[in-house]
C-alpha cells in the first residue's frame, strides 16, 4: 500500500516504550505519570482502579523495555497513516449519511495493557474494546504477520487487520454491537455464536468498503494479502485472553471462505448498506 508522505493520524497512543518493563526501569515517577495520564486524560471507561493496576503491574516487572528500533518507528508511522486513511474514509461515509464519525484511538502496546475491557497480553491479538472505544494492537502480532506474509506484502495484511478492528468501532457507533449483544441474551451458545460470526463478517465487509475507498493507494497483490490475512486472523490464530468483559474477537469469526467473501463484497460494492451479514448468516 502506498503510504509514505501521507497524513498520519494523531489518534495513535504509542505505549510500546511504556508497557511493563519501562515503568519498572523508570521507577515510581513514570508510574505516577502514567496514572495521572490515565485518570485525567479524559479516557472513557478507564477507571482509577485500572490505572493503579497498570502502575502496580508495571512496577512488579523487572524487565527493561527495549527502545523503539528504526523498524518499530516506521511501523508506528505506517499505523498512523492507515488510521488516517480510515478516519478520512469513515468521516466521509458518515457525513454522506447525515452522521458524524467519532474517531477512535489506536493503542500500540508491547507485553501487556490495561483496557476498559480488562487486561490483555500480546497473546490477545489485535482487538477493539467498546468500553473505551479504542483499538489495541501489539507489536509482536505485527511482526508475526510480517514474518508470515513477507515484509513488503505484509503491509496490507496489517492495514486489513486495523480496518477490521475499525469496523467494530463502526458497529459500536451504529449501535449494531449493542443490539447483537442484546439479541444474544437467552440464546443457546450456538445461536449466540452465529450472531458473533455475523458481527465479525460485517467487520470484514467494512474493511473491504474501506479498501474500496482507498483504491488509489493500493498496489499489486494488496487485496490478496488482505484475503490471506483474513485466513490468518481467524479463530485458530487469535485466542482472546481478555479477562472479564467479553470482547467480540474472542468469539468465532466464520470460515475463511466467508471472511474472504464479505471482504470482497465490501471491496467490490463500497456500499455500507450491503453489509447484510445479520440477514444472511443465520
Ligand atoms: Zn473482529
Amino acid at each position: 500500500m502506498k503510504w509514505l508522505g501521507r497524513r498520519q493520524s494523531d489518534n495513535v497512543e504509542d505505549r510500546r516504550g511504556l508497557s511493563g518493563g519501562k515503568v519498572a526501569a523508570g521507577g515510581g515517577i513514570i508510574g505516577i505519570i502514567i496514572l495521572l495520564l490515565n485518570v485525567f486524560g479524559g479516557e472513557t471507561g478507564q477507571t482509577v482502579g485500572n490505572a493503579l493496576e497498570q502502575m502496580q503491574g508495571g512496577q512488579q516487572s523487572t524487565e527493561a523495555a527495549a527502545p523503539l528500533s528504526k523498524e518499530d518507528k516506521e511501523m508506528g508511522d505506517f499505523v498512523r497513516t492507515i488510521l488516517a486513511y480510515n478516519e478520512d474514509t469513515w468521516s466521509k461515509i458518515f457525513a454522506e449519511n447525515g452522521m458524524t464519525y467519532e474517531k477512535p484511538k489506536l493503542v500500540l502496546f508491547r507485553g501487556s495493557v490495561q483496557t476498559a475491557c480488562g487486561g490483555a497480553s500480546s497473546a490477545s491479538g489485535p482487538f477493539y474494546c467498546p468500553g473505551d472505544r479504542k483499538v489495541y494492537m501489539d507489536l509482536d502480532f505485527f511482526e508475526e504477520l510480517k514474518t508470515k506474509f513477507g515484509a513488503k506484502g505484509g503491509d496490507f495484511a496489517i492495514a486489513y487487520v486495523i480496518s477490521h478492528e475499525i469496523g467494530h468501532h463502526i458497529q459500536t457507533l451504529l449501535g449494531t454491537s449493542e443490539k447483537m449483544r442484546e439479541e444474544q441474551q437467552g440464546k443457546s451458545e450456538a445461536e449466540a455464536n452465529k450472531l458473533s460470526v455475523a458481527l465479525e463478517l460485517q467487520a470484514d465487509f467494512y474493511a473491504g468498503v474501506w479498501a474500496h475507498d482507498n483504491q488509489q493507494y493500493l498496489e499489486a497483490g494488496d487485496i490478496e494479502e488482505a484475503l490471506s490475512a483474513a485466513n490468518a486472523v481467524g479463530d485458530d490464530a487469535i485466542q482472546s485472553k481478555m479477562q472479564g468483559h467479553v470482547v467480540p474477537d474472542s468469539f468465532t469469526h466464520g470460515t475463511s471462505e466467508q471472511r474472504m467473501y464479505w471482504f470482497k463484497k465490501g471491496f467490490s460494492t463500497g456500499d455500507i448498506k450491503q453489509g447484510t451479514t445479520f440477514e444472511e448468516i443465520r
